[in-house]
Formats: structure tokens, C-alpha cells, sequence
């Protein structure tokens, strides 16, 4: 990972905070039309994508593509255009009435990045179980990642909680290496698209355990097992299982934003149809913003709309003519 040193004097025309699909795909259209861009990432670049082992329904890829390959190329592409990146965590922003300039707080640093317009692409963070025995056993039997660590459940039984897209597709790609995998879903129907479903309907190593949800992982030194309690029957069990692969949905983490722009009830950024948030100069897109449909190809269509949009405010604030 390439870490660009930049001058925290400067004044960037666009930043933006976050490196999925959205972002990379803002910085490409901002970096294209000439604005002065750069990209604060906290992790790795590509978010969610990059742990993603195939994507097939990007458009472009009958044979679908993997994530990694995918995110690489779009960060590639808008580097190519001048991107810039710098990794760390942006802690707090500060925006106000009296001047265009947003300043953007890194690592808990004195001394901000300050820029004309803000994208906001920082997507969102998995939601936990909230049983006991998850916090302690993550990292020892319990996972949010199937690529990561799916490997190290070679010829074991394991279980995955969660019934949509995400563990329909993560619980298909774990039996490439699982014994047995069990997918625990507090309904009893799925959530997750029908083509996926009748993938893991007809692969004999999958078995559903409907109407449930885990109260409690236990272990010794590792996981040994999960407790299983049936909503509609209140039936109990003990499953032996010796990973828990959480695939529950996502929370926003937008902690640094604190309360400077408005939100949806549940948190999610409010855009109108320009990806412009409540505040003037700041965009949001991609998983971050309140919408319906979060795939990469909305993502990136989010991120082009929102790059447009930074680019007309800067070229307003510029006096430059709007084309
Ligand atoms: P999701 O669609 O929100 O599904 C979350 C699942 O977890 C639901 O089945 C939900 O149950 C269950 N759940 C939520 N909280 C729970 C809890 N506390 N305990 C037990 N179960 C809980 O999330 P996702 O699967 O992570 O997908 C996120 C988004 O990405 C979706 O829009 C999805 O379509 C998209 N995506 C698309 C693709 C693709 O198109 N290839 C791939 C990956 C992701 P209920 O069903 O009862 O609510």
C-alpha cells in the first residue's frame, strides 16, 4: 500500500473519506476533472469489495469478478488520474457557517487536511450478535470474514448466522472448506437474492436452521459450540460447531461526523438526488447514505453523482464557469 505524503497547508479541492467502490469511483471523476483530490482510508482500500470473493453481477464480467481484482483495478484507475491517498482514521470534522474551508482531523493530529468539498464514502461497519462469548472468541472461532479466515475450518463444522445476501454468498464460498455448515436465521424465510438461495438449497454440505437465533458461543480455549434457541417453539439446543461466521447486516460508523449532518433515523447520511447532505459542500455516497439498494454498482453510480457535484460547488467557489 502506497502512502502519499501531503502537505497539510495546502487547501484540496475534493477529499474524500472512505476507499469502497463509492470512493474510489468519486476520486476517479474529481481527479479526472482536474480537482486537486486525495482519499483518507482507514483500513485497506476497497471496503467490503475487497473481501468479496467473487462478484458476479458488476456489470462488464460474465464470469463474474473477484473483489480484490475489482477494487485494485478501480484504485489504479483513479490514481491514474492523480488521485492521491492517504491512510488513517479521520476523527473529527469541523465545518462551519463563516468559511468554505472544511478541515479533516486524522488520527486524533492538531493540525487538519482542509479541503473546498467533502465526499463522505466511509460505507458502514458489520453489526455484532451481542451474545455472550462473541467478543471473547473473535479471532478464536468466531469471524466477520469468510475469505480471511474461512481456511482455517478445513473438514469442521461450522456455523453462519444471518440471512441475506452476505451469508448466503459467504456460507456458499465456506464450503469450499467446512465439513458442514449450518446457517442460523431468526426467520423462516430468507432475505437474500433467490439465485443465491437456491444455490445453498442445493449444496448438500448447507443445513438451515430456521426461526432461530444464538444466545450464547462457548468454548475453552476456542469455540466448541453455539446455544441455539428456536423463536417460534422456544426448543434449545447445543450445536458443536468450531467457527461462527456473524453475517447480521451493518450499523453506520460515522462517530466522526457527530451531529453536523443530518441523518436518518437509523443513522444513515440524508442526501437528496445529487448526493448533497445538509450541509453545503458535502456529499455522501455509496453504503454511508440512507438508500435502498446497496450494491458496488450503486455505489460507484453514487460516487460519480457525488464527484459531479463536488465539482460543481468547487468550480462556484472558485468562480470558474460551470460547464
Ligand atoms: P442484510 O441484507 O441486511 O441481511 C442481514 C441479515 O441478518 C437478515 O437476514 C437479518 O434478518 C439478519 N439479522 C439482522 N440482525 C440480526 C440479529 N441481531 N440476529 C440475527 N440475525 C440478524 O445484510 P447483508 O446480507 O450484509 O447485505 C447488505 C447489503 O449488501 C444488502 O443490501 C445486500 O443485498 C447487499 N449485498 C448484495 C450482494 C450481491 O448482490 N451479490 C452481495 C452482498 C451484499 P431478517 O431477514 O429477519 O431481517
Amino acid at each position: 500500500m502506497d502512502q502519499d505524503s501531503l502537505s497539510k497547508e495546502d487547501v484540496y479541492d475534493v477529499i474524500i473519506i472512505g476507499g469502497g467502490p463509492a470512493g474510489l469511483t468519486a476520486g476517479m471523476y474529481t481527479a479526472r476533472a482536474r480537482l486537486s483530490t486525495v482519499l483518507i482510508e482507514k483500513l485497506g482500500i476497497g471496503g467490503q469489495a475487497s473481501i468479496t470473493d467473487r462478484i458476479e453481477n458488476y456489470p462488464g464480467f460474465v464470469e463474474g469478478i473477484s473483489g480484490p481484482e475489482l477494487v485494485h483495478t478501480m484504485e489504479e484507475q483513479a490514481r491514474s488520474f492523480g488521485m492521491r491517498i492517504v491512510f488513517g482514521e479521520v476523527t473529527t470534522i469541523k465545518c462551519s457557517e463563516e468559511s468554505i474551508i472544511k478541515k479533516v482531523f486524522v488520527n486524533g493530529e492538531p493540525e487538519p487536511y482542509q479541503c473546498l468539498s467533502l465526499v463522505l464514502a466511509a460505507g458502514h461497519e458489520q453489526r455484532k450478535l451481542g451474545v455472550p462469548g462473541e467478543k471473547d472468541y473473535t479471532g478464536k472461532g468466531v469471524s466477520y470474514c469468510a475469505t480471511c479466515d474461512g481456511a482455517f475450518f478445513r473438514d469442521l463444522p461450522i456455523a453462519v448466522v444471518g440471512g441475506g445476501d452476505v451469508a448466503l454468498e459467504e456460507a456458499l464460498f465456506l464450503t469450499r472448506f467446512a465439513k458442514k455448515i449450518y446457517v442460523i436465521h431468526r426467520r423462516d424465510r430468507l432475505r437474500g437474492t433467490k439465485i443465491l438461495q437456491e444455490r445453498a438449497f442445493n449444496n448438500n454440505k448447507i443445513e438451515f436452521i430456521f426461526d432461530s437465533i444464538v444466545d450464547e458461543i462457548f468454548g475453552q480455549m476456542l469455540v466448541d459450540g453455539v446455544k441455539v434457541r428456536n423463536l417460534k417453539t422456544g426448543e434449545r439446543k447445543d450445536l458443536e460447531v468450531n467457527g461462527v461466521f456473524v453475517f447480521v447486516g451493518w450499523i453506520p460508523g460515522l462517530s466522526f461526523l457527530g451531529s453536523i449532518i443530518e441523518r436518518s433515523e437509523d443513522g444513515y447520511i440524508v442526501v437528496d438526488k445529487e448526493m448533497e447532505t445538509s450541509r453545503e459542500g458535502v456529499f455522501a455516497c455509496g453504503d454511508c447514505r440512507k438508500k435502498n439498494l446497496r450494491q458496488i454498482v450503486t455505489a460507484c453510480g453514487d460516487g460519480a453523482t457525488a464527484a459531479f457535484s463536488a465539482q460543481h460547488y468547487v468550480e462556484r467557489m472558485k468562480g470558474e464557469e460551470y460547464v
